[in-house]
C-alpha cells in the first residue's frame, strides 16, 4: 500500500495562548510519522482559523512561513467549531488520502494518531477517537456529556459513546460525506450515517494546555439541541422553555387544587377542571415548542446558506 498523505485538520478560535505550544507538538508528531514511513512527506497540518478576534491567524501565517508542513485557511467570520472542522475537511479532501480532525488545545492525545493510521492501513475508512477516561473534566461536564450521549442514543441518533471530533476519515469517505448538504451539521452523528468500515481507538483526555474552553454550559446545551443554534430559532425555543415552566407550575397547581378539594374549600368540579386546564396548557406549549424546533431547522435548511466561507489561505499548497 502506498504511504498515505495525511492532513491534520485543526479548528482554532482565539487560541493565541495555545497555538505556540501545541503547533510544535503537532509538527513533531507529523515528522515522527513521516520518518517512520507511516505517512507521506506531502502530509500537512491544516489550521482552520474560525474568525478569531486575537492574533491566532497571524500565528498561523507565521507558522506556515516557518515550515512547509503548516498550512492554514481562515473562515470569513466565527461560525463555530463544527463548521470550522467541516471547512477544513472539505478543503483537505482533494489534497490527501486521510484526514485526522483534532482540537488545537492539546486535550486530545496526539499519540492516538499512530494507532488510527494503523487501523486505516488495516482497512478502516473511519477511526473514532474515544475518551477512555474523563478524569480531567469536572464532574458536571462529565455527567452532562455522558448523559447527552445516552440521550442521543435513546432518541435513535447513532453516535459513538464518548467520541467527540477527534477522528480519522479517509478522503474516500469525505467525498461521499460531501453529498450530505445539510446546514445543521453535527459531525459525530453524521459519519456513522455515511457508513464504511470503522473502528474506535481509545485515549485519555488531558487538561487544556492554556486558555479557556469555548464550550461553557450554554454551548453544550446548544449542541445537545441537535447541534447548532441560530438567533432566529431562539424565540421558538423559548416557547419550549415557557411550556416546561408552565407544566411545572401546573403540577404545583394540581397539588394545590387537590388539597383544596380535600379541605372542602372548593365547588364540586372546580378542582378537576382547573387541574386539567393547567396541565393541558403546559403540555400544549411544550409540544408547540418542539414543533417549532423542527420548523426552525427546516427554515434554516431551505435557505441553503453556505456552511463556511473561506476568506484567506496561507501559501501555495491549498490554492485551487
Ligand atoms: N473552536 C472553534 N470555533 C468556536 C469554538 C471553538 O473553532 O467557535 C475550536 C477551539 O479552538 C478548539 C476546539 O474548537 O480547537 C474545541 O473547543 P474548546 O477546547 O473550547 O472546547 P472543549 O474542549 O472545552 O469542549
Ligand atoms: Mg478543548
Amino acid at each position: 500500500m502506498k504511504t498515505p498523505v495525511l492532513y491534520i485538520v485543526i479548528p482554532c478560535y482565539n487560541e493565541e495562548k495555545v497555538l505556540p505550544i501545541t503547533s510544535k507538538e503537532f509538527l513533531q508528531k507529523l515528522k515522527d510519522l513521516i520518518n517512520r514511513g507511516q505517512i507521506s512527506d506531502k502530509s500537512r497540518i491544516l489550521f482552520v482559523n474560525d474568525g478569531s478576534k486575537d492574533s491566532t491567524w497571524d500565528i498561523i501565517r507565521a507558522l506556515s512561513n516557518s515550515d512547509e508542513h503548516y498550512i492554514g485557511i481562515a473562515q470569513s467570520r466565527n461560525r463555530g467549531h463544527q463548521n470550522a472542522v467541516l471547512a477544513g475537511l472539505m478543503e483537505a479532501k482533494e489534497l490527501c488520502d486521510i484526514t485526522i480532525s483534532i482540537d488545537c488545545d492539546g486535550q486530545d492525545d496526539i499519540n492516538a494518531m499512530d494507532q488510527m493510521i494503523e487501523e486505516y492501513q488495516n482497512g478502516c475508512e473511519v477511526v473514532y477517537g474515544v475518551r477512555s477516561k474523563r478524569d480531567t473534566d469536572t464532574f458536571f461536564k462529565r455527567a452532562t456529556a455522558e448523559g447527552f450521549y445516552k440521550l442521543l442514543n435513546v432518541l435513535g441518533v447513532e453516535v459513538v459513546f464518548n467520541h467527540a471530533d477527534y477522528r480519522l476519515v479517509s478522503s474516500k469517505v469525505l467525498k461521499e460525506f460531501a453529498n450530505f448538504t445539510e446546514v445543521n451539521i453535527f459531525l459525530r452523528g453524521m459519519f456513522p450515517l455515511v457508513g464504511f468500515k470503522s473502528t474506535s481507538v481509545y485515549y485519555e483526555r488531558h487538561e487544556r494546555v492554556a486558555g479557556e474552553s469555548h464550550y461553557p454550559l450554554s454551548k453544550m446545551l446548544a449542541l445537545a439541541f441537535e447541534g447548532i443554534t441560530s438567533l432566529s430559532i431562539k424565540p421558538i425555543r423559548m416557547i419550549t422553555f415557557i411550556g416546561i415552566f408552565i407544566s411545572f407550575l401546573s403540577f404545583v397547581g394540581v397539588a394545590w387544587t387537590v388539597l383544596m378539594h380535600y379541605l372542602g374549600q372548593s365547588v364540586a368540579g372546580w378542582a378537576s377542571t382547573t387541574s386539567i386546564i393547567c396541565f393541558i396548557g403546559g403540555v400544549q406549549l411544550v409540544s408547540l415548542g418542539v414543533l417549532g424546533e423542527y420548523i426552525g431547522k427546516i427554515y434554516m435548511e431551505v435557505k441553503r446558506r453556505p456552511r463556511y466561507i473561506i476568506s484567506e489561505r496561507t501559501g501555495e499548497e491549498v490554492k485551487r
